[in-house]
């Protein structure tokens, strides 16, 4: 919503100003939604002798409000969406229907004499742990269900809103003490204005959803979420990661402006969009996009990106909080493919874990205490071959309907490469004895983005067709920087000489064994940094969609052997904030808007 024409409903109250980290661009302007973490706090406590009948109404009455909740939601989703889309509800009124639930949480409570809501919740974590390990997908789904309910039921009984981020009822500001990328995902585009959160950094998963959403977000605005309450109005600057709750007249005027160049900057990048991403000498850069769903082929299209460098599949799972079959991950990889053939499109297998593990399924993601250096990723899937071969299979079918190629995140060195490549090869010969088709030259790469990959980059090399660089992943092994974590984000240094020497280190090696190498991390997306890449020898760049016109822009304006000469000076500097101010100072010299 334009900032200046909000000026007349300025505030009488003072202005709060809060500094977080700039994690999307763009400005917005809005009333808050208080969001409140999917997993409730639920207290534990004894309940008097004498209270205890009244303990056992409260659960009947929560669970009695609970259905009529459902029952309205379902009934308005049958009449705006259709009656396939509200089935889903039809499933958790099933829950509730549920005795054994119900009759189990009273026995529990009558036998330790602890408030209903800490019986209820331990019930019903069992039940969903319980049916995470059931060996049918349709049971198995059903934890989801019986997840979201017991949500709903403990956010009556302990007196709060179990409103949720997919369904929005106004435009809204969500302020939040931290999103889940599940949470982000399921975002209400519509009516999402912007998302501030009072942890996270640049690059935690929820604020990359975001970006690809083009929904302005601010992260690390410590303790904001409990400054403010709902229908607050508050002004958001995703440029420089400003926040102001009750904002003056002056201040809404003064974004006003901003706002306005700010639009007149981004058209002008869209238009010069429409050319060729090649340097003054000559040289094409690849630019692809990084994508989270099949809906964003469209975007991909949009900002004339070459296909896709990483499609993050793990969404696909996270979005349900559910683990889709083989058949709807085919049709999902299928789809992309098909769309954007002849284009290429880099299909990375399950990145799950880290800060992308699957809420509704804690049997399969037991709690860690260093998620990032834990279950994740192709760890996930040598664990669990079953879910792996699903969706090998899915994308080698998905392989004859356009140019895919395959990628396995989190390769750590060579023998688990072997592992993985063992996996696909019975996949292809299952296939192959089932008569599917699919494409036997199938290309498969590898991220590089643990140290010990990095260093074993000549040996993996000969064993991949090509490399691609995660950043956002390397940055925080090399440097020991959780990349999630708001208080150390400014250590969070792509600039760090050992980044930059490992990256070069990297393109060295795969170039000796002639294979490509492109960097998805949010590092490529950046135009003051991707000229830097390419000095180092990055082939291609794969970025969010909506940041590709900024990196194409500086690309035509610069030679690729002015980057090269670029690069070379900051290999040879000591300190992550030199290399920053190079690359600023670089991308001054060409990039001007008057
Ligand atoms: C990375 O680590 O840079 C990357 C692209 O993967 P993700 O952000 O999904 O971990
Ligand atoms: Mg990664």
């Amino acid at each position: 919503m334009p900032v200046s024409s909000m000026s007349e409903q300025a505030h009488p109250k003072p202005e709060l100003v809060v500094q977080g980290i700039a994690a999307s661009q763009g400005i917005a302007y809005g009333q808050v939604f208080v969001y409140l973490q999917s997993d409730l706090e639920v207290p534990a406590y004894e309940v008097e002798p004498e209270k205890r009948a009244d303990e056992v109404a409260r659960f009947d009455r929560a669970v009695l409000v609970t259905r009529e909740q459902i029952q309205r939601i379902r009934d308005e989703v049958e009449r705006n969406l259709g009656a396939d889309e509200a089935r889903i509800f039809d499933a958790h009124l099933l829950v509730l229907e549920d005795q054994a639930l119900i009759a189990e949480t009273i026995r529990s409570f009558e036998k330790s004499g602890r408030n209903i809501e800490s019986c209820f919740n331990e019930v019903a974590r069992r039940y969903v742990v319980a049916f995470t390990e059931i060996d049918d997908e349709y049971l198995r789904e059903r934890a989801g269900d019986i997840r979201d309910v017991a949500q709903r039921v403990l956010a009556n009984l302990l007196g709060q809103s179990s409103e949720n981020l997919s369904r929005l009822v106004d435009k809204r500001v969500v302020v939040a003490n931290d999103i889940s990328p599940s949470d982000a995902a399921s975002i209400d585009r519509s009516h999402a204005l912007a998302v501030i959160t009072d942890t996270g950094s640049k690059t935690s998963h929820a604020v990359i959803v975001a970006r690809s959403m083009k929904v302005p977000a601010v992260v690390g605005a410590r303790g904001l979420s409990a400054k403010v309450h709902h229908g607050d109005w508050i002004l958001v600057d995703g440029y420089d990661g400003l926040v102001i709750v009750h904002p003056s007249e002056q201040t809404l005027f003064r974004y006003g402006k901003i706002q306005v160049q700010k639009k007149s900057l981004e058209q002008r990048l869209m238009l010069a969009n429409q050319r060729p991403s090649v340097t003054l000498d000559g040289v094409e850069v690849v630019l692809r996009a990084n994508i989270e769903n099949a809906e964003e082929t469209p975007l991909v299209k949009e900002y004339l990106a070459s296909g896709v460098g990483l499609y993050r599949t793990e969404f696909l799972y996270l979005n349900g909080s559910q683990i889709p079959g083989e058949e709807e991950q085919f049709q999902a990889y299928r789809r992309v493919a098909e769309q954007l053939a002849p284009a290429t499109v880099v299909i990375r297998s399950l990145d799950l874990g880290g800060d992308k593990a699957m809420e509704g399924n804690p049997g399969l993601f037991p709690r860690e205490d260093n998620p990032f250096l834990g279950f994740r990723a192709i760890r996930f899937c040598l664990e669990n071959p079953n879910l792996f071969k699903e969706q090998l299979r899915a994308i080698l079918r998905a392989s004859v309907y356009g140019n895919v190629k395959l990628m396995y995140p989190m390769i750590s060195g060579c023998e688990e490469l072997a592992r993985a490549n063992a996996v696909l090869e019975e996949c292809r010969e299952e296939l192959r004895a089932a008569g599917v088709p699919f494409d036997e030259k199938l290309a498969v790469g590898s991220m590089i983005e643990i140290p010990s990959a990095a260093y074993t980059a000549d040996l993996l090399a000969v064993r991949n067709d090509f490399f691609s660089i995660g950043t956002n992943d390397l940055i925080q092994y090399l440097l020991a920087i959780d990349r999630v974590n708001d208080r150390i984000a400014h250590l969070y240094e792509p600039t760090h000489p050992a980044v930059i020497r490992t990256i070069r280190h990297i393109v060295r090696e795969a170039h000796a064994a002639g294979i490509k190498v492109s960097v998805c991390g949010e590092m490529a997306g950046d135009p003051v940094l991707a000229p830097l890449l390419l000095g180092l020898g990055v082939d291609e760049l794969s970025m969010t969609p909506p940041l590709i016109p900024a990196v194409r822009y500086v690309i035509r304006a610069m030679t690729l052997a002015d980057a090269r000469a670029l690069a070379e000076e900051a290999l040879t500097l000591a300190g992550g904030r030199e290399v920053l101010a190079l690359c600023e100072q670089f991308h001054r010299a060409r990039v001007r808007f008057d």
